[in-house]
Order: structure tokens, then C-alpha cells, then sequence
């Protein structure tokens, strides 16, 4: 066995330093360049990664990171996973077929990627799925790298993981035919002369049956057993093993990957004889890692294991290329970041350190602070507050409204940027938006919508915007994260203490309402989404600094509702992913405190104000209870794409409140038919008196295009008329 080299990182960003890819895919999405062009700058883009890693000195390179839109997809159409409604004529065009559908064939599910921001397709798998390996890609980009001199590691999800994570695969129930492939793999890098393969377990991190461990367990004493193939390193990250570290310890694997930031160094006892693959350096947050305790990790696995290896936490694709590019941002900020570049650079430090490293023992650890004490808020209960909201706006049954966004135009976004660069002043910027707002609400009143929003027109992102206006807050210029296939967030800093210095949105909702006489939602992002896609400082449990972004929002509901807004929805479409991974009592403690920080922002406003609330992606249906226990008087969910699945949890009739299960994927360029929309609404009438059922799209609009956006609205007001005049 060729050992493993002193340093690596799990995975490395792919969008590109300038979201090279973002363009090339909607180019190619668009008509406007050839498959061949996408696919040079894809290798343009994987060239120049692998020759930074190599430059920066780091010892073993991974290949198989890039993905055209999803690593999880890759994996299912390397296994010849692919439901036929999809099968196109290039692996590119069946990706895009599954993750964003085609005419009349609507996309497969997308979820988030563990409690990341990053967002997968979840692979579908039934009795009549055929697994037919397909090495083309990782063999592709091993010969790839080879030909510029570099020796990579392929990365590839694992079996076991791959299963869990798929509709209809997460019985294990076909575990022995993919591992028959998963086989052949090996075999087939063995004769590409590949040393060692990486294969990524995360699922193992969260709470996992006797079962499922005994499966993984299964897995690589089999896949350990093939005779000709290279060494296998099964990663794991987003926190510890738990009782699948020892299972994986007793298979034939040659290293395991921990992760060392979020995971305790605990029962290492089991890793004698193998190289663990240490991370060390976090693929989760942009601070300098702290050298000492990074150092003191290294040194207590060295003692158990027969080699360690430096390394990342996770996969750098939840990170930034590199902080060198943010001269805009406060010196005294910028020295305490760390982006994917200046991690790699960490990490070839650490290695080098660490043969000559002794330990100093650890700093005390404070206590930490007290829960903050938590008001249940001043509000009546649902049933006054729904009678004072009836009274007050009058709304028709199967009321029609949208979550907030309207698309965003060419024309905005570059008014943002002159607004940015100088080239165009404030005021000229602000009768843009105000053009913009206009629009938006005689569209709304010409389809026959019942509760207009003002479209959002001057948000660049539902929380960067918010950022950009609090204190505490540091935003970036290049700092572009994957969120899914092409799109990107730009996560700002939270480094300080936040202070809402000035009323935000008030102004803009209030110009909206101005126009018309149907009731306008304010639109706010709630604290726990805020701090969920920012990336925050680790001197303050997390519960205190949700509770201050909470105060802000807070001061925000009050100025909007003393400005006259009677409705204000405040989004919580990031509530379930800090949801910790593995523990019943800290999901339970997470909810606990994220419930009170939403009603801590919303419980300021009087009785006849009506609080929305939005989640999506969220697997609503896991945290129902939590969704109710946040009070809200109405919730927007997604469920189009989740083939309302949440309609179909027995604890939904029990939802005290509104509720508007999503009925539009906004997800997807296709526009629903209104027997689609319609089998949607029934589907929520079935479970919920009529009086609280919403007809709403599944999440904000900015991501369609007009034309998109006025067909399918059209289609909604429509199907709510017809099915209003039954009731
Ligand atoms: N109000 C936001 C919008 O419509 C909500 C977006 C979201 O949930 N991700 O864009
Ligand atoms: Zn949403």
C-alpha cells in the first residue's frame, strides 16, 4: 500500500474564484453556448484547482469533486440510477433532466445536504432500478489530472450514505447490488493505477440505527475484499461517528476520516492500524483555525492510530476561494478569516508542524452563559387573533398570495451594481426600485392576487440585505457559496454584537401599500435564518447571538406595523438546519430556543396583525411541532416538489393555524397545469378546514421570469376562484 500523504482537504469549491461555471451552465441552459463549451471551462475550472492545490503544497489531491450541478446526482447516474423519463443523450442533459426536469416531466425532489446551506437531488430508487456502473467521470478526471501531473484521489459518495439518502433506497434493501458495482468500481481505478479512493459515509454522523451500522459494517468488509483494488479511505464529517466508528474500524479499511472540529476525539482507542485522516481545519466557517487546539486534536489521535493525516473537517465547498480578493473589508475582520485557499495553506502548516509538535495542555474551558430568558410574548391566543385579523382584512377564503420575490431582472441587478461601483446615485437607484415596486403590485392586482408583497426588488439576498443594513455584520465581494447546480449565496460575517441601527424595510413596503388597497406583507427574514446563512463568530453560543439578530427583527415588526402594515411575514426557511444531526434532547434543546427566538421577533405585534411565516426545504414535516410552536397566524411550506408529502403526516390536521402548502415548484422553469394546482389545493382541503388553507407558491418568484411567473399565478387565482365558489 502506498501510504497516504501528510495533508489533504475532503473537497474543494466548484462554482469557480468567479462563478466561471454558474455562467457557463445558465449559458448552455439558455441556448447560448454548446455543450463543448461548457464542458472546456468545467476542465479549465479543475485544471486550475488542482494545479492551486498543488502549488500550495499540499500532499494528496482529491478529483471527482467538481460536479456539473450535484455530487449526489453524479453518483446516481454513475450507478445507472436514472428513472428513464429522464434519460437524455449526454450524462450533462440527464443531470439537468433530474435536478430541473424537462417539458412536461417534472424534476426530482431536492433537499439540503445535511444541516448545510448546499442542497442535493435526492436520487429515486425502486424494485425495477437497474445498476449499471458507469465510471466515465471519476476515471475521466484521474486520467484528467494525470495529464497535468497530478495524482488525485477520486472522491465518491459511498454506498451506504448514497441509500440513505435516496427516495425509495433508504431501506437498504438493494445495499448488495450497488455494492456489486461499487465493486467493479474498484476494480476498474485499481487498473487505472488509482492509489487510494475516498469514499464519503456522512450520513454516520447522525443517528443510526443497530441496523444501518451493521450494514455499513457489512459494506466495507465487503468492499475491503475485493483483491485487486486501492486502498480505501472512508470519510466522514459534520460531526462524530458515535457507534459507527468502531464498526468501521473492524472492516479492512486502510484510513478513516474524522471529523475533529465538531466531533469529540473520543474512543480512538478502536483506529490502532489505521490512517485516520484528521480534520482539523473547519470546512464550515471562514475563521483561522486556532494552531494550539488544532495541534492538540493531531497529537491525541497520533496517539492511537498507525498514521495521521491533516486535514479539513469537511469538504471546502461550503467555503469561499480565497479572502485575498476582500480589500473591501475591515482589516481588523479580514486578519481573523480563512477562506478555501488559506484553509489548504493551514492545513500543509499544521502537517508540517505536527512531527515535532508536543502538547501543551488545554486553556479552562468557561462555563457557558446562562439561557437567555425568554418571554412567550404578548399576544392573544390564535383563535382571538384570528378574529381580530378576519375583521381586519377581510379576506375571501382560499386567500392567493405569493412568499415575497418577484424575479429579479438584468436590469435591477445592474442598477445594483452602478448603485455599488458609484456610477449611479442614490436617488436615481431608489426610482428604480420604486419603478419596480409599481409594477409588481398592478400585476398583482391585474391577476386577482388577494395579499400582494412589493416583490423585494431592492434585496440582493433575504439576508445578505439585512447584513448589509445591522451592525455586527461584515458582507464580502467575491465570498460566493453553492447552494444548488447554479446558484450561489454570498454568506456575510457576523462578527460583532447586532444592532438594528435604523428601520429597514419599512420605506419600501410602505411606498407598496401606497398604490393599493389590498393588503401589502411587509417581508422580513427571521433570526434564526439570518444567522443559519451567515457565517458566525464561535466567542457566543449560538442561542445568544439568534437572540440578538431576534431583537432587530423585532424592532423591524414593530416600525412596520406602526407604519400600517397589517400583514408581516417573517421567513424561517433555515429553521430545520441547525437542527443538530445526532441527540434527541439537542434537537429538542435546539427547537426549544429557536422557537422562542421567532417569537421573541414576531410576539411584539398586536393582535391584529397577521404574522406569516415561510419554510422551505425544510422537511417541515420533521418539525412540525416546532413549525406550530412558532405561533405564526399563517406558514407557508414547500411541498410541490416534496409531492406534498408533508400533507400526508397525520399530525398536519392538528396544525392549529394557516397553512399554504406550497402548489408551484418555483424550482423548476415549468409552469403547472391547473389540474396540477388544483389536485394540490384538494390535497390540503382533504386535511384542513378551509378556513385556513393558503394557495401560495412554494417559495420566493426571483429565480423565474416574468412570463413564468404571470402563467402560473394565473393559474392560481384561477383554481382558488373555482374552488372558492364550491365551497
Ligand atoms: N421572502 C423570500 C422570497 O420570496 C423567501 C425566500 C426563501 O424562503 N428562501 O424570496
Ligand atoms: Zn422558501
Amino acid at each position: 500500500m502506498i501510504p497516504f500523504p501528510a495533508s489533504t482537504v475532503l473537497g474543494y469549491p466548484r462554482i469557480g474564484p468567479r462563478r466561471e461555471l454558474k455562467r457557463a451552465l445558465e449559458a448552455y441552459w439558455d441556448g447560448r453556448a454548446t455543450i463543448e463549451e461548457l464542458r472546456r471551462t468545467g476542465a479549465e475550472l479543475r485544471a486550475a484547482t488542482w494545479r492551486r492545490l498543488d502549488e500550495l503544497g499540499l500532499g494528496a489531491l482529491p478529483s471527482n469533486t467538481f460536479s456539473c450541478y450535484d455530487h449526489v446526482l453524479d453518483t446516481a447516474i454513475m450507478l445507472g440510477a436514472v428513472p428513464e423519463r429522464y434519460r437524455a443523450a449526454t450524462p450533462e442533459d440527464t443531470a439537468f433532466a433530474m435536478a430541473r426536469g424537462t417539458d412536461g416531466v417534472p424534476p426530482l425532489r431536492m433537499t439540503k445536504w445535511f444541516d448545510t446551506n448546499y442542497h442535493y437531488i435526492v436520487p429515486e430508487i425502486g424494485p425495477e432500478t437497474v445498476f449499471r456502473l458507469d465510471p466515465a467521470k471519476p476515471v475521466g478526471e484521474v486520467r484528467e489530472a494525470r495529464a497535468l501531473g497530478c495524482e488525485t484521489r477520486p472522491v465518491l459518495l459511498g454506498p451506504v450514505t448514497f441509500l440513505l439518502l435516496s427516495e425509495g433506497g433508504s431501506d437498504l434493501g438493494r445495499l448488495d447490488d450497488v455494492l456489486g458495482e461499487y465493486e467493479r468500481l474498484l476494480g476498474v481505478l485499481a487498473g487505472e493505477g488509482v492509489a487510494w479512493v475516498q469514499f464519503d459515509e456522512p450520513a454516520f454522523v447522525a443517528d443510526r440505527t443497530a441496523a444501518e451500522i451493521a450494514a455499513l459494517r457489512r459494506a466495507y468488509e465487503r468492499l475491503g475484499a475485493v483483491t485487486r483494488r486501492p486502498a480505501l479511505f472512508v470519510a466522514s464529517y459534520f460531526g462524530g461517528l458515535g457507534d459507527a466508528l468502531p464498526a468501521l474500524a473492524a472492516t479492512p479499511v486502510e484510513a478513516i476520516g474524522l471529523d475533529l472540529v465538531r466531533g469529540a476525539p473520543e474512543g480512538l482507542g478502536v483506529l490502532a492500524g489505521k490512517t485516520v485522516v484528521a480534520g482539523v481545519v473547519s470546512g464550515r466557517d471562514v475563521w483561522r483555525t486556532d494552531r494550539e487546539r488544532a495541534l492538540r486534536a493531531l497529537l491525541a489521535v497520533r496517539e492511537h492510530a498507525a498514521q495521521v493525516v491533516v486535514s479539513t473537517s469537511c469538504s471546502l465547498l461550503h467555503v469561499p476561494y480565497d479572502v485575498t480578493r476582500e480589500d473591501g473589508l475591515d482589516p481588523a475582520v479580514r486578519e481573523r478569516l480563512a477562506f478555501a485557499e488559506q484553509k489548504v495553506a493551514e492545513v500543509v502548516e499544521l502537517a508540517a508542524a505536527l512531527p515535532g509538535a508536543v502538547t501543551a495542555p488545554a486553556p479552562a474551558v468557561h462555563a457557558p452563559a446562562a439561557p437567555a430568558s425568554v418571554s412567550g410574548g404578548g399576544r392573544s391566543p390564535y383563535a382571538v387573533r384570528a378574529a381580530a385579523q378576519a375583521e381586519a382584512l377581510g379576506l375571501p377564503p382560499l386567500p392567493v398570495t405569493t412568499i415575497g420575490s418577484f424575479p429579479q431582472t438584468g436590469e435591477l441587478r445592474a442598477a445594483r451594481a452602478a448603485l455599488a461601483s458609484g456610477e449611479l446615485d442614490e436617488a436615481a437607484y431608489e426610482g428604480l426600485v420604486r419603478a419596480e415596486i409599481e409594477r409588481v403590485i398592478r400585476l398583482q392586482e391585474r391577476l386577482g392576487l388577494d395579499v400582494l408583497v412589493h416583490g423585494e426588488p431592492e434585496r440582493n439576498d433575504m439576508v445578505q440585505y439585512f447584513a448589509e443594513h445591522l451592525e455586527g455584520f461584515a458582507v464580502t465581494r467575491h465570498g460566493w457559496v453553492q447552494s444548488y447546480g447554479s446558484r450561489c449565496t454570498r454568506p456575510p460575517i457576523l462578527h460583532g454584537d447586532v444592532r438594528r441601527p435604523a428601520p429597514i424595510t419599512v420605506r419600501w413596503t410602505s411606498y407598496a401599500q401606497s398604490l393599493t388597497a389590498k393588503p401589502v406583507k411587509g417581508m422580513l427574514t427571521g433570526p434564526v435564518t439570518i444567522v443559519a446563512w451567515s457565517f458566525v463568530r464561535d466567542d457566543l453560543p449560538l442561542r445568544e447571538v439568534v437572540f440578538q439578530v431576534a431583537d432587530a427583527v423585532r424592532e423591524e415588526v414593530r416600525d412596520l406595523e406602526a407604519a400600517g402594515t397589517a400583514i408581516v411575514q417573517v421567513d424561517e426557511p433555515a429553521l430545520r438546519e441547525l437542527l443538530p444531526l445526532r441527540g434527541q434532547a439537542e434537537r429538542e434543546r435546539y427547537l426549544e430556543w429557536a422557537v422562542a427566538a421567532y417569537r421573541r421577533a414576531t410576539s411584539g405585534a398586536g393582535d391584529r396583525t397577521q404574522i406569516h411565516t415561510h419554510l422551505c426545504y425544510s422537511d417541515a414535516e420533521s418539525i412540525l411541532a416546532a413549525v406550530d410552536a412558532l405561533d405564526a397566524d399563517v406558514t407557508s411550506v414547500e411541498s410541490a416538489r416534496s409531492h406534498a408529502r408533508l400533507l400526508a403526516e397525520p399530525a398536519v390536521a392538528g396544525f392549529g393555524r394557516g397553512l399554504g402548502p406550497g402548489v408551484y415548484d418555483i424550482h423548476s422553469p415549468r409552469v403547472p397545469t391547473e389540474a396540477e394546482v388544483e389536485k394540490s389545493v384538494r390535497a390540503a382541503l382533504a386535511v384542513l378546514p378551509a378556513e385556513r388553507v393558503w394557495v401560495n407558491p412554494d417559495c420566493g418568484l426571483k429565480t423565474r421570469t416574468y412570463p413564468q411567473v404571470e402563467a402560473a399565478l394565473t393559474t392560481l387565482v384561477a383554481v382558488a376562484r373555482r374552488l372558492r365558489a364550491r365551497l
